[in-house]
Order: C-alpha cells, then sequence, then structure tokens
C-alpha cells in the first residue's frame, strides 16, 4: 500500500499481529525517492549532454569516411578536423567535471593546510585573460596574506569558475570587480561582482544543480559544462563556506564565497605558511 500526500510520500505495510490484529508500519519515503529521481535525472542529463557532441563527432566522421579523397580539399579536410576536435574536447570537459564533482561527494568537509588564496585569485586572472573580449577587470581589495585552511586545487578551481562566469556571462565593455578581504565577524570573502546579463529570480536557486543554466545554447557556446557551480558549492561545502548569488536580470550578478572565520589563517612571506 502507499500512499503519496502533497510533499509526503507515506510507505503504510499492513503486518498480521495475533488473532485477528494487525500492526500498522508507516514509513515516509519521500528523502528515497526524492535521491531516486535525482538519480535518474542526472543519468539522463549525462547521456543528453554526452549524446550531443558525440552525434556531431560521428556525423563528422562518416562524412569525411563516405567522401571520396579526391573531392575534398585539404581546407575542407582540416575545417571539419578543428569542429570534431572541438567536440572532442567538449566530451573531454564534461567527463574532467563529472570526476571533479564525484571526488568532491566523496566526503563532506576536509581539512588541508593554510593556502594563500591571493595568489590563487592572481593565477586565474592570468589564466582568463585569453577569455576576455574587452570587459575591464577590476582587483579590488585583495587582501595578500589572508589565507585559507583547505585543499589549494579545490580552491582555485572555485576561484576560477566564478571569474570564467563572469567573463562569459557579461557582454564586451561590461565590468567585472574581484574582492578578497575579511568581514567584522572574521569571515574572509571572496567575491566577483560583474555589470552582465544578470539571472532572473526563478533561476537563482536552481543555479548549484548540476547541468543547470538559465540559457542553454549560449553557455554551450561559450563553452560551458553546466558543472561549474555544482563544484564550486561542492568546495565550499567543504570547506565549511557558502556561497550567495545576488542578481538582477539585465543588470549583473554578485557570487561571493564566504568563509568561515574558523578557516581564516594569516600567512606570511613564505608562501603555505601558517603564523606560529
Ligand atoms: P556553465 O558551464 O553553463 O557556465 P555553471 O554551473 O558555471 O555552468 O553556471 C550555471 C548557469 O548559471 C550558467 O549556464 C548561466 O546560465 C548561469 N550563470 C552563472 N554565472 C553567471 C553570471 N555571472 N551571470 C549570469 N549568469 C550566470
Amino acid at each position: 500500500l502507499s500512499q503519496s500526500g502533497h510533499d509526503k510520500s507515506l510507505l503504510v505495510q499492513l503486518t498480521p499481529y495475533g488473532v485477528g490484529q494487525f500492526l500498522i508500519v508507516t514509513r515516509d519515503v519521500t528523502q528515497i525517492e526524492k535521491m531516486e529521481t535525482t538519480r535518474k535525472d542526472f543519468v539522463a542529463n549525462v547521456s543528453h549532454e554526452l549524446r550531443t557532441p558525440l552525434t556531431v563527432l560521428t556525423g563528422f566522421l562518416e562524412t569525411l569516411h563516405d567522401m571520396p579523397q579526391a573531392s575534398i580539399s585539404d581546407e575542407q579536410r582540416s575545417h571539419y578536423q578543428t569542429l570534431m576536435l572541438d567536440q572532442a574536447q567538449r566530451m573531454q570537459a564534461i567527463v574532467n567535471d563529472l570526476l571533479t564533482l564525484s571526488t568532491l561527494e566523496s566526503s563532506p568537509t576536509v581539512e588541508g593546510e593554510p593556502v594563500r588564496v591571493s595568489a590563487l585569485i592572481h593565477n586565474a586572472l592570468k589564466q582568463v585573460e585569453m577569455l576576455s573580449h574587452d570587459q575591464h577587470i577590476f582587483v579590488q581589495n585583495i587582501a595578500e596574506d589572508l589565507g585559507i585552511v583547505g585543499i589549494e586545487s579545490e580552491l582555485a578551481s572555485a576561484i576560477s569558475n566564478l571569474l570564467t562566469n563572469a567573463l562569459r556571462y557579461t557582454p564586451k565593455d561590461g565590468t567585472i570587480t574581484v574582492s578578497w578581504y575579511t568581514t567584522e565577524t572574521g569571515q574572509a570573502c571572496y567575491s566577483v561582482q560583474d555589470t552582465g546579463i544578470g539571472i532572473a529570480s526563478q533561476d537563482i536557486p536552481r543555479l548549484t544543480e548540476r547541468f543547470y543554466r538559465v540559457d542553454r545554447g549560449r553557455s554551450r557556446a561559450t563553452g560551458g559544462t553546466g558543472l561549474g557551480l555544482a563544484i564550486t558549492k561542492h568546495v565550499a561545502m567543504r570547506h565549511g563556506a557558502e556561497l550567495s548569488i545576488h542578481s538582477r536580470l539585465g543588470a549583473g550578478s554578485l557570487f561571493t564565497l564566504h568563509f568561515p572565520a574558523a578557516r581564516v589563517v594569516t600567512i606570511k612571506e613564505d608562501r603555505n605558511q601558517a603564523p606560529p
């Protein structure tokens, strides 16, 4: 017997209990059902995301295979090869991000060691230079000696994900402001503010779901896998941090990672060296 309520799903079992008597056992299976739905959606999403580049790739390979060697110019062949490489790299990016996510999900918290976050921010800024198409990037309040106890590679990927997104979703001549500072309560915050396309309020709570994109076409065109914010949220959780998102459609967005005071350290000259 199963009975579904508005937001509750109860499994009701009648068990014989003595002569002419039954014991009624009810179990709330809402959580189990939710997990099962999430799992099914995830498998469907992964299959869909990989199928698209795979179909394009197969199409090009078949075309090349079926064409008589002489009928295709070197230029055409090279063009096809570039398009195929794009699709293969797209699949590679999706698989890499999925593997990263599954590693992050394996444990809810991490210890790590003191990491100089400012160095990671400067690195990320250098790396995203080539993505920039005339947006203005301002680096504000970077607290050079402010560190976090954590895993350097994870923090680096969260830092660069937010920066990459700001560049992806901010048109030419827009402004991006990056900051790394402490608050009065001793938290450390990394924030990336942009004057880009912004996000409608109903989309904001879903942004950190795997493969959730407001505009699928736009995200794909800019090379996004749809997993960046899911990864960032997991990195935040493992470091006891929170990811806050404020945005207004057409006006821009502010993404902030708030690290708890307990993770904050001061790092002197020597890199990765905590104060005594
Ligand atoms: P993607 O690879 O698609 O960028 P993310 O997980 O990083 O995946 O982001 C999920 C979605 O959130 C994006 O597809 C985009 O719709 C939206 N988004 C993320 N960052 C921004 C931003 N700075 N401005 C506007 N939209 C954003």
